[in-house]
């Protein structure tokens, strides 16, 4: 049994005594963020904080959805679908628009369930790669190591291919299926790579950085937990590639420890992500041109803020050679040594 599937057996229990919280009438059958939930007032709750992210962001129509596959992603989809599924005259004006980048060749994959992502494929396999090798002038079997080791360029590949795709469907709006969960361990794995000027991009309930494009991140209020209880309810099955994780770069060990701090202080991921979305950088009227790496508005004076945290005494000629880059921001400088 996968962790997310132990959260789920231990947040569902059926008590005889307790009511819940939300209608006072029906048995509790939920244990989530100390609440004592049943089924219907929990799903409610679901969509009710889905709902108030994509009303406070405007999104209306002319709509595209990033759809990874896992759990996160199938239960926005699921969401996403939820007014069109009760009102058999809205599923007419049903505009959505998914995306799937084929990113498997990272994981090992073994293309079991092949022809489901041939069918839903915007991106395959083959066009991610070479994508990605070009964003980063790198050889064959270069491509794979890079961002395995660098998942915040890796996940920058995703969302420019997400955004290049979104402009040619002319949509409006982008949904990314962040949890919240996510965004606390990308919040503080991003300020330890340097990364701490994009924060609000990377981190917030919207990005509003692409002309005519808004990304919006309605999952962004919901926890790990939540998400997987909810999929669990609805009968919804994450791909089988996004069950383990074994990588050990600073993003999934920043992912496990979040998770484990979860566990036993259920606040954590609130608090983290209450605490970023407070972060203010000016990156969002920033006109200082783009990082060549990750694509995002460099702070200025990167190279300068590089050689301030690096002891030259370990090799002056390394140190003079890593600061050359002028059009690398400073986390990627980082990134590189
Ligand atoms: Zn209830
Ligand atoms: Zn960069």
């Amino acid at each position: 049994m996968c962790s997310i599937e132990e959260d789920v057996a231990k947040k569902l229990h059926v008590s005889e005594d307790k009511k819940c919280c939300k209608c006072k009438t029906s048995r509790s059958t939920i244990l989530i963020r100390h609440n004592e939930l049943c089924k219907e007032c929990f799903v409610y709750q679901m969509y009710s904080k889905y709902k108030t992210i994509v009303t406070k962001c405007n999104v209306t129509k002319n709509v595209l959805i990033a759809f990874s596959g896992g759990f996160c992603s199938r239960a926005m989809v699921h969401l996403s679908m939820k007014p069109y599924r009760e009102d058999p005259a809205r599923r007419k004006m049903l505009d959505f628009t998914m995306c799937f980048v084929d990113d498997r060749f990272i994981n090992d994959f073994d293309d079991a369930s092949e022809d489901m992502y041939k069918e839903l494929a915007t991106m395959s396999k083959a066009q991610f790669c070479d994508y990605a090798k070009s964003c980063f002038n790198l050889k064959d079997d270069e491509i794979k190591a890079f961002l395995i080791n660098n998942p915040y360029l890796y996940q920058s590949v995703i969302r420019r291919i997400i955004v290049e795709k979104a402009k040619e469907a002319s949509c409006s709006f982008a949904l990314f299926g962040d949890s919240a969960t996510k965004t606390a361990a990308n919040i503080l794995a991003n300020v330890s790579d340097g990364r701490g000027f994009s924060l609000p991009l990377d981190t917030g309930i919207s990005d509003p950085s692409e002309q005519n494009l808004m990304i919006v991140r309605p999952m962004s209020d919901h926890i790990e937990k939540e998400i997987s209880l909810y999929c669990h309810f609805e009968g919804l099955k994450p791909s089988e590639y996004f069950v383990k994780d074994s990588s050990t770069n600073t993003h999934s060990l920043t992912m496990n420890f979040i998770r484990g701090l979860d566990k036993d202080f259920p606040s954590t991921v609130s608090t983290v992500v209450r605490t970023g979305l407070k972060v203010t950088t000016g990156i969002i009227n920033s006109t200082n041109p783009c990082c060549k790496f990750c694509g995002r508005k460099r702070q200025g004076n990167d190279s300068e803020w590089s050689k301030a945290i690096t002891i030259a005494s370990i090799s002056k000629e390394a140190v003079e050679n890593s600061h050359t880059d002028g059009d690398v921001c400073f986390g990627c400088i980082r990134m590189k040594k």
